[in-house]
């Protein structure tokens, strides 16, 4: 299993943000990870990718716990968080290859060439970030996401902000990338859930409303649309 998390939980004072949730994603399949604003879909990625400190539970990438084999674990995992933060003042290639840098990866120059090629960014490649149209910036957030080939992609709202046809490309690269990874998806868009998602986790006030394939929550919901579905698990 690349991502198991035991009775995860975040308490913010009296508030439990993220209460005691238990899941397992899969390499292969894309995961969405769905909810209402304030639902604790943020916060979730941010203690699977190291970011935040549980309150208490675990959650192990590909076999490492987050918590005890931090530096370990993150070697596993790409992730691109709400909002990507980026140098908005360094070129493209100097972001990536400060971020491959910092990984160590060897034949750096190579690898900035081949994640720059896989996500797109090949017409854009010499400009500065802070250029770039909103999809093109998600794209090189996706490239820093992949540059240490990660078994695990994280996507916070990967696709928030993006106009239609920018909207098509990136879910049509995360498609692609989940062939071969474990991705999890936060959305509350529920065509994107319906373009790329194998299986889905409903969180609702910081617990997990439902946890099935795409196929089978609605088969449990006799053939519901997810919007319906969505509505109803989140009352
Ligand atoms: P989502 O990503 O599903 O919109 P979040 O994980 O961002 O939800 O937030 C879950 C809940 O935790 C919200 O009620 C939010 O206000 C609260 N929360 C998040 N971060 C903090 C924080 N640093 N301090 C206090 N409350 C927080």
């Amino acid at each position: 299993m690349s991502i198991s998390v035991k009775n995860l939980s975040k308490h913010y004072d009296k508030q439990k943000a993220v209460d005691s949730i238990s899941f397992e994603a899969k390499p292969g399949r894309i995961l969405g990870f769905l909810g209402p604003n304030g639902a604790g879909k943020s916060t979730t990625m941010r203690m699977l990718t190291g970011y935040l400190e549980p309150t208490s539970g675990e959650a192990e990438i590909s076999g490492e716990n987050i918590s005890t084999h931090t530096i370990e674990a993150k070697k596993h995992i790409g992730y691109l968080p709400e909002n990507t933060p980026l140098y908005s003042d360094m070129y493209v290639k100097e972001f990536l290859n400060f971020i491959g840098d910092a990984y160590n990866l060897s034949n750096l120059s190579a690898r900035v060439d081949e994640v720059i090629k896989k996500v797109g960014l090949t017409p854009e490649q010499h400009k500065k970030i802070g250029m770039l149209s909103k999809g093109y910036r998600q794209r090189v957030g996706l490239a820093q996401a992949i540059i240490h080939n990660p078994a695990v992609l994280i996507l916070d709202e990967p696709t928030s902000g993006l106009d239609p046809n920018q909207l098509v490309d990136i879910r049509a690269l995360i498609k692609e990338l989940g062939k071969d990874k474990t991705v999890v998806i936060s959305t509350h868009i529920m065509q994107e859930v319906e373009a790329i998602c194998d299986d889905i986790i409903i969180i609702n006030k910081g617990k997990i409303v439902a946890n099935n394939s795409l196929e089978g929550i609605k088969k449990a919901h006799q053939g519901s649309s997810l919007e319906d579905i969505f509505r109803k698990l989140t009352a």
